[in-house]
């Protein structure tokens, strides 16, 4: 378990305050020059992760502020302190999206500070054995460079789904459950415990049978991974597609060799996380021909914006919202300003025309037919051919069939998807047990989804993290999902689960976890299936 520096004291400033000043910045350029080597070499989302931690010790904000806390008397451990804690609650009350990279300033500033003790940046610690790694959380520049070989799981007590931590442990492919509460209180050093990151679960103490049923269930995980890389299709030969959610043109590469038969969900609002301006027409252009020239002659889902709540934009919210989720996020904030989503869906048509990708575009958000038959006629009106609506809000399950009347087809969002029904904010460690995608109100609105899709003959995709759960992934294609995307690294899993049952059982799998009374029940029914 990592343990953190102790805080700096309080002792007045005993140096001047000149020389204290130059020490701090020698200190912070360090870890600077640090983070970057690290980040060139770990690449990929670890490189941009750890990047960004870079330029937190380079902020030219964060000297200021020291130089102010040196003169008000402070020592320079302490000034260094307080100025990354000022930084972070700002970023704390921001909530969401940015709240979550309040851990990544933490980590910064524990570096600088050993820097100036003279002491090792905290860390993981080393092991000769194979472990499993619990912490209260663990810094984007550890999970980057962990030594795979030895790390079998991550346990975390802080850090909500969408946490760096949570993040980079995803694109690894390693076992991770992250917001354990009173996980540090718990598990003491060299105690025995099995990791299921599927079921979100931590068991203390197991007994022989239980570390021989979980040994054998990893076996088989790591024999997923190395299977041959084929078409989605289950046991009788029915096609399922399978296809990978990406966050930039750039993950596409991985997607492919990694199996994706296409991209489910292209989630363009991260294109534009850090601009204070809307894109221009030529810039969303560049990058979504980008894009789609990668997945020549595939199926590729682009998003609109879906910008607010956890993925606030500054040209789109601008506005103070005491309930942010409920408010003018996703297709609302876009019909708020239609200029911005003229020109996205404007882009959208030209790189179309500039490929020969299936283009298939959809709306986040959308609650029922009338903001459907908005979004599909501004789509057509400006040129796009297959337009589609996101399943995110419950209303749009319970009015399906008005709404697959006009929409080319429908993907389901598990995530708001689920929040939204079970009133639990989808960050939030607390309402964490709620957020459950195998709660039987979440499986019944996606089996009105697949029926309606069935009705009228129109594709019901899941694009929520669900997707990315082998044994609830039969359950979605028994309620008539017709195709599942999730992150590339969670393609193997879920592609071998699908091979070993028929249609039949997949239906009869989802009808008798239909009848659960609780997301755990649900998760046992769908267990116990497997072996009648
Ligand atoms: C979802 O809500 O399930 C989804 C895919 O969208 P996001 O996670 O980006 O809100
Ligand atoms: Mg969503």
């Amino acid at each position: 378990m990592p343990e953190p520096l102790a805080p700096p004291s309080d002792e007045p400033l005993a140096a001047d305050v000149d020389g204290e000043h130059e020490r701090v910045s020698v200190a912070l350029q360090a870890v600077a020059d640090e983070l970057n080597a690290r980040a060139a070499a770990a690449g990929g989302d670890a490189q941009q992760v750890l990047e960004a931690s870079a330029l937190m010790a380079q902020d030219p904000a964060i000297l200021d502020d020291v130089r102010a806390r040196l003169q008000g008397g402070a020592n320079a451990e302490r000034a260094t302190w307080d100025a990354y804690a000022g930084f972070r609650d700002l970023l704390t009350s921001m909530g969401g999206y940015m709240a979550e990279r309040a851990t990544d300033l933490d980590d910064v500033a524990q570096r600088v500070v050993a820097r100036l003790r003279g002491v090792a940046a905290p860390g993981v610690p080393v092991s000769a054995e194979p472990f499993i790694l619990i912490a209260r959380d663990l810094a984007p520049a550890d999970t980057a460079t962990l030594d795979l070989e030895k790390t079998l799981a991550l346990v975390t007590q802080d850090g909500g789904p969408t946490s760096h931590t949570a993040i980079l442990a995803r694109s690894k492919s390693l076992p991770a459950v992250v917001g354990v509460v009173g996980l540090l209180d718990a598990v003491a050093d060299g105690q025995r415990v099995i990791v299921d990151a599927r079921t979100g679960t931590v068991e203390l103490d197991p007994d022989d049978a239980a570390v021989a049923a979980a040994e054998e269930e990893r076996t088989a995980r790591l024999g997923a991974a190395s299977a041959p890389i084929t078409e989605g299709a289950l046991a009788d030969g029915t096609k399922m597609p399978l296809l990978a959610n990406v966050g930039s043109p750039k993950d596409a590469a991985k997607a492919i060799e990694l199996g994706a038969e296409g991209v489910g969900l292209f989630r363009t609002e991260f294109l534009f996380l850090d601009s204070a301006t809307a894109p221009t027409v030529e810039e969303q252009t560049a990058a979504y021909t980008e894009l789609l020239q990668a997945f020549s002659g595939k199926k590729v889902v682009v998003r609109v914006l879906d910008a607010g709540a956890d993925k606030p934009l500054s040209f789109l919210n601008d506005a103070h919202e005491e309930n942010p989720a409920l408010g003018l996020r996703g297709i609302r904030a876009l019909r708020a300003s239609e200029h911005i989503l003229r020109d996205q869906l404007t882009a959208l048509a030209n790189a179309q025309a500039a490929s020969d990708a299936r283009l298939y575009v959809m709306a986040p958000m959308i609650a029922d037919v009338e903001e459907t038959e908005y979004f599909v006629g501004l789509g057509r009106e400006l040129g796009l051919e297959v337009v589609g609506a996101m399943a995110e809000v419950p209303s749009i399950a319970v009015l399906a069939d008005q709404v697959l009347e006009v929409a080319d087809f429908v993907s389901i969002g598990t995530n708001d998807l689920t929040q939204y029904t079970l009133a639990a904010d989808r960050q939030l460690g607390s309402v964490a047990a709620l957020q459950d995608p195998w709660h039987p109100a979440v499986l019944r609105l996606i089996k009105m989804l697949g029926d309606a899709g069935a009705r009228a003959d129109k594709g019901v995709g899941v694009c929520g993290e669900a997707a990315a759960d082998p044994a609830l992934a039969v359950v979605l294609v028994g309620l008539g999902v017709t195709s599942l995307s999730m992150s590339a690294s969670a393609l193997a899993d879920v592609r071998a689960e699908l091979l070993t049952v028929t249609l039949d059982e997949a239906k009869a799998r989802a009808e008798r976890v239909l009848g659960a009374r609780s997301a755990a029940e649900a998760r046992q029914l769908a267990a116990a299936s497997l072996v009648d």
